[in-house]
């Protein structure tokens, strides 16, 4: 590893093993072991790659023979070693099975433009990072045969400070490779292995570094290579801080050279899963590898590696989606194309809704649907909302049909629980609880925590946050000090005593998240007098923590944040609020292990599914949330509070969802907090918290989601993609040639006239069908009754009753009385055993 050039005494070697293993980062024992070696250094940095470069030799020599010490890190490196060793639930379940043979999926390849796995490698933006970071731990935990793929951005997100304005300025720091806990990747030669990519006749080079995730490997391109013209080194410097092109090319780079790592490493890998449409590319590296290894054509490949894609939408809108002029693409892409064997034009038509339609820009997600035979949105509202953004791609489907499933996200609750909450939890339902079949957890378990345990537990999560914002303040507020007074840093002046604010034992409301203008981040303010009055009530005190960056260009987000900051200067609120700055993993720990409500109010349905709620679950938070994205489905009264009324509303909805947001915490949660008995205990507020900790913890756990994707998806398209590649992708040659030869005839099919007769049992149904030159066996006829949603929509096959002359057949059926038979239209659709339709063919006929 770069950055150990220093040699440690020899019993404490093994710290470097442990430091290149971010396993520390859920695992409370070592952040103990951390900050017993370079306490300031762990706090300030998390990253025990620089409490090893920054500790003195002397305190390593004498922690060396510090007995203490080495008991404390025998137990942290032998519990690592369990870990390690460990098969896990995956391979328990699913692998070596007398009565499910061969059902193991062999690897899965989980792309994603940002990983948020703790602060120490900073490659993430906001939630879709932290759900990826997530999704490896996770992983790691149920033994699941996962790599992830990403990029090693040179300075990686933007860090948060404020001026004097309350204007928002950004710095971007260099993430110096030498003290971050990642290691070069080398061939067997001992060389820095690298990989290439093309773009615009140039070769650039990518050198790959590899995060150790417990059992899991993240590999991370970085365009920084030595070799590589100057403009190209710069291709991975910033997440989401380039213009279009820069975009485009890092897809590039994320996608096709991330494949191309794979097939470098020889991974065997058989389900690509693209964490959102940036690294849809990936999709077609994939075609282009397969052919060339089994001399098959493009569309054949297509044919045999989409059964092994899965696509994960996180999108509420279709404006959201990446798309890149046609030009661009032209430049950037010509050459793989030929590589493949097509013209551009051919690939073009896989990023367009209307294939015909040349002026519509290439649309990162249609090329991920169309190039997967999987796809899922990430709640059960978003999966629904993604069927309507979808439906374009699918004309004349019904958008109930369109192929958008749904995974609802969750969190791994050991990166998210307090060492209070782990030990509750370890009380009720043993160590191994996030490591197992979550099935076997009886929500009564918790029946066994008292209520005094629960609220010291709230408690010391409540101290420790309060005492870590005020950290934070004085520190962004020291800075401003500086300021004012042209101090230079580090004169003894630096060191003036601050008023503290905050109070470990009053209502603690947290809000925290990306200031984009879909999350409403200033509906809080929406009547600043009434806000400072919830606060500063004496009787009921209240205080609230808000932290939150806007992306660099959001000059709205801007004006809000600016919002907060003027708000902060009223001297009435300064004890009961605090902006803390540059939130990142670290402070959200913090915030949901300490706060007692956390607040959530996007505007329907733009919150895809959102996870910092669930993050406060274990830690016995309570929500109070509009009912978007995953609160839609959690939302029980017994649980916590909703916004909104399930419906989408227009901005002139904002000022009575203000309203309702105030009255909820006037009437309802603030005198719910205080209404404590003789034991000073609020028992209605605790057995909310328990419920909402026992029923919501493991349903929005990360073990659930993906224990989901797993038997949804996982399963499913490993067993379709192996039976596709067979015989160097014998069957989907066959499949290639079969639709073909439907498109080549689709248009001879003629639904006749159809009768109804009265049969005792329903409506008998009678059609004449002519075919042309397809034959029965690859459609199915079905007759279709919707009535808009008001009755359940239905859906019946038509047996083939006798065949006619002239490639005509007679179907017939027979429908439920329950509906008019008016209500039921009539079908044909391909049908084939291993075919998904309608995702891999579209192709339909409605009798007209
Ligand atoms: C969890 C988390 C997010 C995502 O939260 P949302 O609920 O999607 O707003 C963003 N940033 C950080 C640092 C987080 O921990």
């Amino acid at each position: 590893m770069p950055g150990f050039e220093r040699l440690l005494p020899a019993p404490l070697l093994i710290l470097e093993e442990l430091a290149a293993d971010l396993h520390w980062n859920w695992n409370h024992a070592s952040d103990q072991l951390w900050r017993s070696l370079n306490t300031e250094v762990w706090e300030q940095t998390r990253n025990p790659v620089s409490v090893l470069q920054l500790t003195s030799g002397a305190t390593l020599e004498q922690l060396a023979s510090d007995p203490v010490f080495l008991t404390q890190l025998q137990q942290v490196v032998d519990a690592r070693r369990y870990y390690l060793l460990d098969p896990g639930w995956y391979s328990r379940t699913y692998l070596n099975q007398p009565d499910k043979p061969n059902t193991g999926v062999r690897g899965i390849a989980y792309f994603s433009m940002e990983f948020g796995i703790c602060d120490a490698l900073p490659l993430y933006a906001g939630g879709l990072g932290i759900l990826a970071g997530d999704y490896l731990k996770t992983a790691s935990d149920l033994g699941l045969p996962l790599v992830g793929i990403g990029l090693l951005y040179q300075e990686g997100y933007f860090r948060q400070s404020m001026n004097r304005d309350g204007w928002q300025e950004e710095t971007y720091l260099y993430n110096d490779p030498g003290s971050l806990p990642i290691r070069p990747l080398r061939d067997s030669d001992g060389r820095w292995l690298d990989i290439e990519t093309g773009f615009l006749c140039r070769r650039v080079r990518f050198r790959i570094w590899v995060a150790q995730v417990g059992k899991v490997k993240l590999y991370l391109l970085d365009s920084n290579h030595p070799c590589n013209q100057p403009h190209d080194r710069g291709i991975t410097s910033k997440l989401y801080g380039g213009g279009t092109e820069l975009r485009l090319v890092q897809e590039i780079a994320l996608g096709i050279g991330g494949w191309r790592l794979i097939e470098t490493l020889g991974l065997d890998i058989d389900i690509c899963h693209l964490n959102e449409g940036h690294a849809a590319f990936a999709t077609l590296e994939r075609i282009r590898s397969f052919s060339v290894e089994n001399n098959t054509s493009f569309w054949e490949s297509l044919w045999a590696t989409r059964a092994g894609n899965l696509f994960t939408t996180h999108t509420p809108v279709a404006a959201g989606f990446d798309r890149y002029p046609t030009e661009l693409l032209r430049r950037y892409a010509g050459e793989s194309a030929l590589a493949m064997g097509v013209t551009l034009d051919d690939i073009l038509v896989l990023g367009r809704a209307d294939p015909k339609n040349t002026n519509e820009p290439f649309n990162m997600a249609y090329l991920a649907m169309r190039t997967c035979a999987h796809s899922n949105g990430v709640s059960e509202l978003h999966g629904r909302v993604s069927q309507r953004i979808f439906q374009p791609l699918f004309p004349r489907w019904p958008e109930r049909e369109v192929p958008v499933s749904h995974v609802t996200n969750g969190v791994h609750m050991p990166t998210w629980d307090s060492p209070e909450a782990d030990a509750i939890w370890t009380q009720a339902y043993g160590k191994e609880r996030w490591r197992d079949d979550l099935q076997k957890m009886n929500p009564n378990a918790l029946q066994q925590v008292t209520d005094q345990q629960l609220w010291h537990m709230a408690a010391s999560g409540r101290a420790r946050l309060v005492d870590y914002a005020r950290q934070r303040f004085a520190r962004q507020w020291r800075h401003e000090v500086l300021v004012e007074t042209n101090l230079p840093p580090g004169s003894p002046n630096c060191e003036i005593p601050i008023e503290l604010p905050l109070d470990p034992n009053i209502l603690t409301l947290g809000f925290a998240r990306r200031f984009a203008e879909y999350k409403r981040p200033d509906l809080l303010l929406h009547d600043p007098e009434r806000l400072a009055r919830i606060l500063c009530n004496p009787k009921y005190p209240v205080q609230l923590i808000v932290a939150g960056k806007a992306h660099p260009a959001d000059t709205i987000g801007k004006t809000k944040l600016q919002g907060w900051q003027r708000f902060l200067l009223r001297p009435e609120v300064a004890e009961h609020l605090l902006f803390i700055e540059d939130y990142d993993i670290s402070l959200a720990q913090h915030l949901v292990q300490g706060v007692d409500v956390w607040i959530n109010n996007p505007r329907r349905p733009w919150e895809a599914s959102g996870t910092s709620g669930m993050k406060i679950l274990v830690n016995g938070g309570l929500n109070l949330s509009t009912l978007d994205g995953w609160w839609a489905e959690a939302y029980k009264a017994e649980f916590g509070w909703a916004l909104g009324d399930g419906e989408e509303h227009d901005p002139a909805q904002d000022s009575a969802d203000a309203e309702q947001l105030y009255r909820l915490l006037e009437n309802d949660i603030i005198p719910r907090f205080y209404a404590r008995d003789a034991e000073d205990i609020p028992r209605e507020w605790i057995e909310q918290m328990r419920s909402s900790m026992a029923q919501l913890t493991p349903r929005f756990s990360s073990n659930r989601m993906l224990q989901e994707y797993i038997e949804k998806h996982y399963l499913p398209a490993a067993t379709a993609f192996q039976a596709r590649v067979e015989n160097h992708g014998q069957l989907a040659k066959t499949l290639n040639d079969w639709t073909r030869h439907l498109h080549r005839h689709w248009h001879e099919i003629h639904i006749g006239e159809r009768s109804f007769t009265d049969a005792e049992t329903g409506w008998r149904l009678e059609v004449n069908i002519y075919l042309g030159a397809i034959t029965p066996d690859n459609i199915t006829v079905e007759a279709i009754a919707d009535n808009e949603g008001k009755q359940p929509a239905e859906r019946i096959s038509l047996t083939l009753t006798r065949a006619g002359i002239a490639n005509t057949y007679h179907y017939s059926g027979l429908l439920p009385k329950a509906r008019p038979a008016g209500d039921f239209s009539l079908r044909v659709i391909p049908a084939h055993p291993q075919v998904q339709v309608p995702i891999e063919t579209t192709l339909i006929c409605w009798q007209t």
